[in-house]
């Protein structure tokens, strides 16, 4: 279906050129609807796969420990300034290798060991690095759980406050990897100022959303925000760190530190917690904020949410359970507590299907990790595809005869895997369409 797209590496390791093109292949017939995966762009791949690959630079802009890091200062600044504008921060660390590292960076610029740090749990919606048990966060640190309510699937606020009063936690974090909802920023604000925490936003999910301006900006409200650049932003895959400048409670919890946060945060990063940074992979990152600054971005932005509430809308008219009832962000998450197949039951029909998701617990779920009563789906990379409204009519269509046919599916999986082959034909994925 496609020429060679790694002849240099067809011709030294053909076994993994060839596992590649399969992935290729895959990818290109079947619906990525994980909510967390999208396709980084042309300009991106090159930057990333770039000769920058091959730079030692450790340590910050003018403040190495190498020479030779002129260009290479240019373009960490770049980076920096380009993350600063995008999200209206003060401060920007584009350092950090991924997602988890960058939250471990924030953690230890903010709290000592044994802090108590309040964060939602996996099963309720949280990342793994909010505190949870089998992470450093939660071996390290002290979880004071909070997350949605399991009627509503909703945050409750007063809930979270009176948790917040009751416990003082040093850490707020707000953010999630499978909650459908618009987060109030606002009131976690003033619910972190009324028990002097710092307010730590995650936003690894939704940067693209909030770069769009269709979901609040968690920047002017929080001490530090934590993104990944590879999810909705279709970047290399790294993490950032904004922050403010001053440490507004450093009288209270770090008297004797006479670094700012900002300074706080970059030391920690580096020499805290990593060596070089890959600045390969952060000259991608500033392309990547170069074109979530453009009008095609925020355009896109918001046609993952048109897209997400339309797939919401026409599960809903089948009869089909949600998370919170719908969504106002890039996901969804079908609830099946109240049917006798689980989430594992559905995703691994659907990815037989070609509709690639993962099972998910839901708020309430009485039913074990490994199996679940939910699957998420995301709308993120299907967007990128140039899907719309009538994409997630068919693939609406196509999960309610899944689920109608778990016990019989050979047949029905077999005729919608080769529709979603025919779909995607007419989708080419960003980042491979064309030759080169
Ligand atoms: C994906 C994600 C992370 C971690 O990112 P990795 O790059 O996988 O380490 C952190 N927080 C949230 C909310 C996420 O969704």
């Amino acid at each position: 279906m496609f020429a060679d797209r790694y002849p240099h590496l067809s011709k030294v390791d053909p076994e993994l050129a060839a596992m590649l093109h399969k992935q290729i292949r895959m990818e290109s017939a079947t619906l990525k609807m994980i909510p967390s995966e999208n396709f980084a762009q042309f300009a991106v791949l090159e930057a990333t796969g770039s000769i920058l690959t091959n730079k030692y630079c450790e340590g910050y802009p003018r403040a190495r420990y190498y020479e030779g890091n002129e260009i290479v200062d240019e373009i960490e600044l770049l980076a920096i300034e380009r993350a600063k504008s995008l999200f209206g921060a003060e401060h920007a660390n584009v350092q950090p290798y991924s997602g988890s590292p960058a939250n471990q960076a924030a953690y230890r610029a903010l709290a000592e060991h044994g802090c108590k740090v309040m964060g939602m749990p996996v099963p309720a919606g949280g990342h793994l690095t909010h505190g949870w048990r089998v992470n450093f966060s939660g071996m390290d640190y002290v979880q004071v759980p909070y997350g949605p309510d399991p009627a509503t699937g909703m945050l409750n606020y007063d809930q979270i406050r009176e948790i917040a009063r009751r416990e003082r936690p040093r850490i707020i974090w707000v953010g999630a990897t499978s909650y459908p909802r618009i987060l109030d920023y606002q009131r976690f604000a003033e619910i972190a100022a009324e028990v002097e925490a710092y307010l730590v936003a995650d936003i690894a999910h939704i940067n693209g959303l909030i770069v769009a301006g269709v979901h609040p900006n968690p920047v002017p409200y929080c001490d530090v925000v934590t993104s990944t650049s590879h999810k909705m932003l279709r970047g290399p895959r790294a993490g950032f760190i904004l922050s403010k400048i001053e440490d507004r409670y450093h009288h209270k919890y770090f008297p004797e530190n006479k670094l700012n946060l900002a300074k706080r945060i970059d030391r920690s990063v580096f020499p805290g917690l990593q060596g070089g940074p890959h600045m390969n992979v952060i000259a991608a990152m500033a392309v990547a904020f170069k074109e979530a600054a453009t009008e095609e971005f925020r355009a896109y932005g918001q046609q993952v949410q048109r897209n997400a509430r339309r797939l919401a809308e026409r599960l809903l008219e089948r009869g089909y359970r949600l998370v919170s009832g719908g969504t106002d962000n890039h996901l969804i998450v079908l609830d099946f507590r109240d049917r006798p197949f689980t989430g594992k039951d559905v995703a691994e029909a659907l990815a037989r299907a070609g509709i690639i998701c993962n099972f998910n617990m839901v708020p309430g779920d009485t039913r074990k990790p490994s199996v679940t009563s939910g699957v998420r789906l995301g709308t993120p990379a299907l967007t990128s595809m140039g899907m719309r409204e009538a994409e997630m009519d068919l693939i609406a269509q196509w999960i309610d005869e899944v689920c109608r046919h778990l016990d019989d599916l050979d047949e029905t999986a077999g005729r919608i895997r080769g529709e979603i082959a025919d779909l995607c034909a007419q989708f080419p994925i960003p980042g491979l369409r064309g030759d080169r």
